[in-house]
């Protein structure tokens, strides 16, 4: 764009240089008055003349004695004297005049009717050259297409701005990271003792969250330099660009010693291959192989660590999942109220705030904001100040702008209004109180109300132990503890909304799996139903082959009904026991948005005998 208009600036200045040409060569060199002949006779009779200048036969420049100086023409025939001899002047009178004729220049007498022609012809070569020019520009960057276009940030680290200080909340994931930084920092203490570093890491989380900001600060606070391209950068209409791309980046980072490489957008490229219907995953597939053929490539004692971002995990490649690639994956969620205060906090900073400004009630209004949107939040109240003449933000400013980041698009259906949030609360504070009063059922290590995928809120179970075997009995507690969450909407609202259905459809598997599976069933006691065929790599989503007859189906439909009821019994009569309890449980919930396992038990307080001590984290 900027060189756009530069060059039209040239054409420009150059149509204004040639337009000055003409007047140049058509009008008078000067803007002296012009005389007929007839004056001039007349002025050299009254001998006010001085000398006269003839150049080309026809122009004459008349110096006078006062100074002034004169233009004139005459016919190319005959000589001065002569037209002025017929103009009656004296032969005397001519005699005292200086008469220098002068030669055209050579430039002027061609120039001058040739500037007419020359001129347009210019003009035209001119922007001929210039369009060449730009095309020959665009046809480079073209050609040029396999440079990976890395882009390099903080070459000079103390030029990179971001540091963990600039990143709010995200404890966990800061902690991961802090290991990558201090083998950046200094590698040898971790090739010394043989241990092995991490090639690759993988930042998982929804849109906005800060996985770029965060990718950075680790660069910056290793001090490396940071390459980053996108994966959809990759990606191009020819087909081999990708790959030659990914050699480019890697070894641009090989060539600047300690590095960072970070690969934004990861499932752009990292999709599963083989499900290309179709084909025309070409593309993809070479350049995925890349990465992986780069990253296997990695010597012991090299010194780059890939970084990668995704917001779908789901979708990726498992080859680039396996150890010595991404095998470090740290997730990243959305912010709950602490961490979106310090967010606002953070992007709060060299604006002016009002004194009286309460952060902490914009955190709590905004639930299901990622990161972005708050930094959004925060610009958008200072453009509304700003637009009302305001020198300062004050709380209807900040209150606005939600609402205006909340119109932007998808982000309605991922908030909570205030009362699906005390649903939620109650779903989940339903689930995790059945979880802790059943023996079988691993402790509870974080309920949330923040929306995480698609469910609504989610109850985080640490396992005390590995498990090979499950006994029935667990997969009764289970049934009751995925029912927890029905069943306390049910009571406290005394209706059920949509929320639960997801739980109650992992139930009926369960109970179903119990009687066909498993043979775990009261009535048919150990026989299988149902022929599976298991697809090696398709998992659960099996073909089954009916090998029951329509009555032993019915039958086993009541049973399956039968297990699901007694869960909700179970999940029913625990809540409605301690009623007191779940209340406790959501009230907090509604306030933090997010329970960590040591306040859940203290709120519990019948927790202490049956879960047992924390194991390493
Ligand atoms: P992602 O890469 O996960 O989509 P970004 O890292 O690009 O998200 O985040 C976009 C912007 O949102 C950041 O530049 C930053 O201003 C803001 N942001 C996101 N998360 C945080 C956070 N935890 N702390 C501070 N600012 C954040
Ligand atoms: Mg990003
Ligand atoms: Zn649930």
């Amino acid at each position: 764009m900027r060189k756009i208009s530069r060059n039209f600036f040239i054409v420009v200045l150059l149509l204004l240089a040639v337009s000055a040409l003409f007047g140049l060569f058509s009008g008078p060199l000067t803007h002296s008055e012009n005389i007929p002949l007839s004056q001039l006779a007349q002025d050299i009779i009254q001998e006010k003349v001085q000398s006269i200048v003839i150049t080309g036969g026809t122009n004459m420049t008349i110096t006078y004695r006062d100074g002034i100086v004169k233009q004139s023409t005459k016919e190319p025939q005959g000589t001065l004297s002569e037209v002025m001899l017929d103009l009656g002047v004296d032969q005397h009178q001519l005699q005292q005049i200086q008469i220098e004729p002068r030669k055209e220049s050579g430039l002027m007498s061609w120039l001058g009717p040739l500037s007419f022609l020359i001129a347009p012809i210019l003009l035209f070569l001119l922007f001929f050259f210039m369009m060449f020019r730009q095309a020959r520009a665009g046809i480079g960057q073209a050609f040029d297409f396999t440079k990976a276009r890395a882009k390099l940030f903080g070459a000079d680290p103390a030029k990179q701005k971001v540091s963990f200080k600039d990143v709010a909340g995200l404890k966990e994931a800061k902690e991961e990271v802090q290991e990558v930084v201090d083998f950046l920092k200094n590698p040898k203490k971790y090739v010394q003792i043989g241990a092995k570093i991490p090639r690759g890491v993988l930042l998982v989380g929804p849109p906005g969250t800060g996985k770029t900001l965060l990718a950075r600060a680790v660069a910056h606070e290793a001090g490396v330099s940071f390459f980053s391209a996108s994966g959809s950068e990759f990606i191009e209409m020819f087909v081999g660009v990708g790959s030659s791309r990914v050699r480019d980046l890697f070894q641009t980072a090989k060539k600047a010693g300690r590095s960072i490489i970070f690969i934004d957008e990861l499932d752009a490229i990292g999709r599963t291959r083989g499900f290309g219907f179709g084909g025309g995953h070409d593309e993809r597939e070479q350049t995925l192989n890349q990465i992986l053929v780069e990253m296997d490539g990695f010597d012991r004692d090299d010194t780059q660590i890939v970084i990668a971002a995704t917001n779908r995990p789901d979708v990726l490649d498992p080859a680039l999942l396996r150890p010595g690639r991404f095998d470090r994956r740290i997730m990243l969620d959305l912010p709950d109220v602490n961490d979106r205060e310090q967010i606002l906090q953070i992007h709060a900073q060299g604006k002016p705030l009002a004194a009286n400004i309460k952060l902490r009630e914009i955190a709590e209004r905004t639930p299901g904001f990622s990161g972005a949107d708050l930094a959004n939040l925060m610009n958008e109240a200072a453009i509304l100040t700003a637009r009302r003449n305001k020198t300062q933000i004050f709380q209807e400013e900040l209150y606005e702008s939600i609402d205006k980041v909340l119109l932007g698009p998808e982000r309605k259906s991922h908030v909570l209004s205030k009362k699906e949030k005390e649903i939620t609360a109650y779903h989940e504070a339903g689930h995790a109180l059945v979880a802790a009063s059943l023996s079988t059922v691993d402790p509870v290590r974080k309920i949330s109300i923040i929306s995480r995928g698609y469910a609504g809120g989610y109850t985080l179970k640490l396992p005390t132990e590995d498990k090979h075997l499950k006994s029935r009995a667990e997969f009764i507690d289970e049934m009751a503890v995925l029912l927890g969450g029905y069943a306390a909407e049910k009571i406290v609202f005394n209706d059920v909304t949509t929320g639960p259905s997801n739980d109650l459809e992992k139930a009926s598997q369960i109970a179903r799996d119990i009687v066909k599976e498993y043979g775990m069933s009261t009535t048919f006691g150990p026989v299988v139903f149902g022929e599976r065929e298991r697809a090696p790599f398709l998992g659960r989503n099996t073909i089954e082959e009916k090998n029951y007859s329509e009555t032993v189906a019915t039958q086993i439909d009541q049973e399956v009904n039968m297990l699901i009821e007694a869960a909700q019994k179970t999940a029913e009569q625990i809540i409605r026991q301690k009623r007191k309890t779940l209340d406790k449980i959501a009230k907090a919930l509604v306030q933090k948005e997010t329970i960590e396992r040591e306040e859940f038990e203290e709120i519990v307080g019948l927790g202490k005998t049956k879960i047992p001590k924390k194991r390493g984290k």
